[in-house]
């Protein structure tokens, strides 16, 4: 990724206050919203999702590719989340020592034990990726990872490409401005809720948003809820409590929450520890999972998306198992792996210590969580590693080469944030949608794309933990 805004705008102070000051107005009036932290349930005070001042130009080759492979990351998911033996051995050392993920690996247990009561299945993931800058100065895709559950910012950046095009526009750059793409993820995984409803097949049924206790990002939500409502599909939110406390199933499990019949169950809630606070939420989980429901995502395909799995699929062999005879899907899939090693007990994993603690800095430590904030890098990530190499726990995590995107200037908009220009890196992520009735997939799309930048300051961080902000790519 580089820079294609002409640096005399760059560094333009008066023209940048000026553009900073309508990019706001512009994303107000666009809708690309966000509560307030102190009020994040209510509506009465609300701000603009925080943005870059200008998109971030992406090689179109790269971009392509990113979109081209969706469908095929899909395809994979789905396979996996329905390959019992494959998802038991790769989580087997995982599930001994990580309580979250034994916790989600035995619903889905237990699940498979009663046969799944719903044979249709709908998944809406993101995979993300950053463009590494190898030696040679080309840059490459390379996946960082795929989010099976709750993937966010489908809704708002579907708005956000008016909001740059405007901004262009101001900043005298008109052609820059005509060459922002159309997004609509929005819309895309609304048809795949859609889909999942209908065939579900009882008009009085809704779709069940399951909330999050905070709710500062539903204006994100929002905008798939009400492509929802324009096909006269009722949507309702919930919280893990009101299931708990209202939810039940009748004799042929179909899942009433509030009185109310449910056809699909969506989590946005439900990815991290913290937000099964109480038992009470496991049991509203598990009574969604044994339900008549569609679940996006059901137990196991949530469990496909932890890190553990990628890790595996990275083995020699691995994906030629889901794709036995597509060498060219493999292939296509592959490109897009960097390195991923084992922290398994035995010399693999003796191995991968020995390597990250030659290079801290060449690698990123992940354990199975969720939302931002929980890896590490450099000298914490010899820390920790430090403190774990000898024992079990070790298994808990998995080690990631570093991708290396190249940083670009720009400005990130925040509120209460001082106008500053940043040195900033980029993460592209692609929304996939799939339906699947028994054997037969119904639906399998690529439905859109969102860009989201940070400053290089940052390890880590999303959207969500204040770390990285709303963008757009612009092709070179
Ligand atoms: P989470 O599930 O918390 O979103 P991610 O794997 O997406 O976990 O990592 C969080 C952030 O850390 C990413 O958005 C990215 O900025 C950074 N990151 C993760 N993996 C890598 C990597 N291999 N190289 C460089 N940065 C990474
Ligand atoms: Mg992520």
């Amino acid at each position: 990724m580089s820079q294609v805004i002409p640096e005399e705008v760059l560094r333009n102070e008066t023209l940048i206050a000026h553009l900073a000051d309508i990019a706001a107005d512009a994303a107000l009036l666009h809708g690309v919203l966000m509560r307030l932290q102190e009020s994040p349930n209510s509506s009465e005070l609300v701000t603009y999702a925080p943005f870059t001042l200008f998109p971030t130009s992406v090689p179109k080759a790269v971009f392509q590719q990113a979109l081209a492979v969706q469908t095929h990351f899909n395809t994979l998911v789905d396979k996996i989340s329905q390959d019992t033996d494959f998802l038991e051995e790769a989580l087997a050392s995982t599930v001994e020592v990580d309580d979250f993920t034994a916790r989600l690996f035995a619903i889905h247990k237990q699940i498979v034990k009663e046969g799944r009561s719903q044979s249709v299945v709908l998944g809406l993931n993101r995979s993300d990726y950053m463009l590494d800058q190898r030696d040679d100065g080309d840059l490459s895709l390379k996946q960082i990872e795929i989010n099976t559950i709750a993937a966010s910012f489908g809704g708002l950046s579907s708005h956000t490409p008016d909001v740059h095009r405007h901004i262009l526009k101001v900043a005298g750059l008109l052609d820059e401005s005509q060459r922002i793409l159309d997004n609509n993820p929005a819309a895309g995984l609304a048809r795949g809720l859609a889909k999942a409803w209908e065939l579900y097949g009882s008009e009085r049924a809704a779709v069940m948003f399951l909330a999050e206790g905070k709710q500062r990002n539903v204006f994100d939500q929002r905008r798939v809820e009400n492509e929802l409502w324009k096909k006269n599909i009722p949507v309702i939110r919930k919280r893990f409590g009101d299931v708990h406390e209202t939810g039940s199933l009748d004799q042929d499990k179909r899942l009433f929450v509030d009185g109310q019949e449910v056809a699909v169950v969506y989590f946005r809630d439900g990815y991290m520890p913290q937000c099964y606070f109480s038992e009470q939420c496991w049991d509203a989980r598990l009574l969604m999972e044994r339900s008549l429901a569609v679940k996006c995502p059901d137990i196991s395909t949530h469990l496909t998306g932890l890190k553990k799995i990628q890790q595996v699929l990275a083995r020699p062999g691995v994906l030629e198992k889901f794709f036995p005879d597509q060498p060219q899907v493999v292939e296509q899939i592959r490109a897009t792996f960097t390195g991923l090693y084992t922290l398994d007990m035995g010399p693999d994993g003796d191995k991968t210590v020995a390597m990250a603690l030659a290079a801290p800095d060449k690698f990123v430590l992940k354990p199975q969580r969720e939302g931002g904030g929980n890896n590490f890098y450099g000298s914490e990530l010899s820390k920790v590693l430090e403190a774990v190499k000898q024992s079990t726990e070790r298994t808990a995590y998995i080690l990631m080469d570093k991708i290396n995107p190249a940083p670009v200037q720009n400005y990130l908009l925040r509120r209460d944030s001082p106008l500053k220009i940043s040195s900033c890196l980029s993460e592209l992520g692609v929304f996939g949608v799939y339906v699947r009735q028994g054997n037969t997939m119904v639906m399998n799309e690529c439905v859109g794309h969102l860009l989201r930048t940070k400053s290089s300051e940052h390890a880590d961080g999303g959207v969500a933990a204040g770390v990285a902000v709303l963008d757009n790519p612009l092709l070179v």
